[in-house]
């Protein structure tokens, strides 16, 4: 295995400077399967200066809107090209199933060509009426300038995209830090839009660690703004390096979602089958690495026991195994120190008082080398639990009752996050009524997980500041400029002179 230069910077790929390099580990048996570049600040450096000197002279912050989205779109054409081979190395990279690989490529192809319409149906300036037939007044939007973008390893190519492309439409040039542990697919990205023909300089990657890579480009001067996709302590850290430039910070950061279950949800068999199954989704794809898994369930009491029993049982069959084999529903978590810190979450958690319904252990036997755990489901959960108000980011599901709505809203709220959240009822006041009052970016009602380009994507509270997707997602990478025409200027004698 040779290193690879996975760096990129004004159009060239390289090694590390320093020559270092990182294995990429494939989760599923723990082996070493790829080599990446080691980046470290030198690098950070030379990428950074790259874009400058892409947006500062360079064409693409002032090509026309109708080529930026052309070649947007261009981008989602590829990776529908590449899909199986872009959906296989994540599955194999990030531990996801290969069906869920390729719904990323299909989401992230989505999301180019949203922003590549959003754009160009808003390019124009707005005409603000001064109140005179002698002043032109219009507000237009131009780009940042240098981007840092640094995501994390659960969505790897999902993460990336939903930055680059807006901040591309708007004509921003950037510096991508992918996870250190994910970084395969978002290097492919950069590949694509260097074929796509985007201009040397615009586009950098540079692989390696949160500290120097991305502890630098969030401090970095010539840096514009920092838009971070990450766990909460990683995203304070930004936000204080980035304050001395007082450059523009946009965190999208964890989530201790609630999934709240009404009784009158499950009347029928059919209702009732429809919300164990999504309780299960909500909770265990991709192993509960999911920003908004809904890791805690907060079911009505007089549901209680037939609900977890249900999902319980249904846990318990989940059939584990490496993403990219048939049949499996769910591959490894990440890394080692992804395992060991779901298993210390359950071992406090039934230290603690919660009762195991399924999983709690490691699966055993051929096949399962790499980084499993069984999805699990602890009963019995209250909030002055780790368990409850702490993300784990693993298979862990908390269950906890109420008995009124307010009781419900409540516990929905009683979190420092604030990402997404789901309820559900029959009664559809009810669910409008609850839906207004939970404090969560995303509220779903009947359902969990659906996102849509063109809605916002963020969190109240510390799920984080700004928001992706959407118009609002668009407007992160804008700069709003008003400029006001004097068509028939003359003194305004304030002075006497
Ligand atoms: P992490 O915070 O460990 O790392 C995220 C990225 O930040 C990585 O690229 C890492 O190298 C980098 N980083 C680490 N320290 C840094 C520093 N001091 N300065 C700058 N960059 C630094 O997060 P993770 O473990 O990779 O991802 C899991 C977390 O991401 C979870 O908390 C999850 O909820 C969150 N997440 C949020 C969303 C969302 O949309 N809100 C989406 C996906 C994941």
């Amino acid at each position: 295995m040779s290193a690879q230069q996975t760096i990129h910077v004004g159009g060239e790929w390289r090694s590390a400077a320093s020559g270092a390099t990182r294995e990429i580990i494939d989760p599923a048996d723990a082996t070493v399967f790829a080599l990446v570049a080691e980046g470290g600040t030198e690098d950070t450096d030379a990428a950074v200066a790259a874009a400058r000197r892409a947006f500062d002279e360079g064409e693409w912050p002032r090509t026309p809107v109708a080529e930026r989205a052309a070649l947007l779109r261009r981008v989602a054409d590829l990776l529908q090209r590449n899909r199986e081979a872009l959906g296989a190395l994540e599955s194999r990279d990030a531990g996801k199933t290969l069906e869920e690989g390729r719904v990323d490529v299909d989401c992230v192809a989505d999301a180019f060509r949203y922003f590549a319409d959003l754009v160009m149906n808003e390019s124009g300036g707005r005409v603000v009426d001064a109140g005179s037939d002698e002043i032109h007044s219009v507000v237009v939007h131009e780009p940042v300038g240098v981007c840092a973008l640094i995501t994390p390893w659960n969505y790897p190519l999902l993460q990336a995209s939903w930055k680059i492309a807006p901040a591309l439409a708007a004509g921003n040039t950037f510096v991508v830090k992918p996870s250190e542990i994910t970084p395969l697919t978002t290097v492919e990205l950069i590949h694509l839009l260097e074929e796509a023909g985007l201009p040397d300089g615009v586009a950098n990657i540079v692989t390696g660690a949160g500290d120097p890579v991305g502890a630098r480009l969030a401090e970095h001067p010539d840096v514009d703004l920092v838009s971070f996709t990450g766990g909460l302590s990683s995203g304070t850290k930004v936000m204080r390096a980035a304050a001395d430039s007082v450059k523009k910070v946009a965190l999208e950061l964890g989530g201790k979602n609630p999934n709240v279950v009404f009784a009158d949800a499950c009347e029928s068999d059919e209702d009732f089958d429809t919300a164990v199954d999504q309780a299960l989704n909500a909770a265990f794809i991709h192993s509960g690495q999911v920003c908004s898994a809904g890791s805690r369930l907060i079911v009505e009491e007089s549901l209680r026991e037939r609900f977890v029993g249900e999902l319980a049982r249904r846990a318990e069959k989940i059939r584990l195994g490496r993403g990219t084999d048939d049949g499996v529903e769910c591959g490894p978590l990440v890394s080692p120190q992804q395992l060991a810190k779901t298993e210390e979450y359950v071992a406090s958690a039934l230290a603690e008082g919660a009762v195991l319904r399924a999983g709690g252990r490691r699966p055993e036997g051929e096949g399962y080398e790499g980084y499993f755990y069984r999805p699990t489901v602890l009963d019995q959960c209250h909030r002055e639990m780790r368990v409850v108000r702490e993300e784990v980011f693993g298979p862990v599901l908390t269950v906890e009752t109420f008995r009124t709505e307010d009781e419900a809203v409540a516990l929905a709220n009683d979190t420092e996050y604030g990402l997404a959240g789901a309820v559900w009822t029959a009664d559809p006041g009810r669910a409008r009524r609850v839906a207004g009052r939970l404090r969560h970016g995303t509220v779903w009602i009947n359902d969990f997980h659906p996102y849509l380009p063109q809605a916002e994507w963020g969190g109240f509270g510390k799920s984080g500041i700004g928001r992706e997707l959407g118009p609002a997602g668009l407007a992160e990478y804008r700069e709003a400029k008003h400029i006001y025409q004097n068509l028939a200027p003359r003194p305004v004698r304030w002075f006497a002179g």
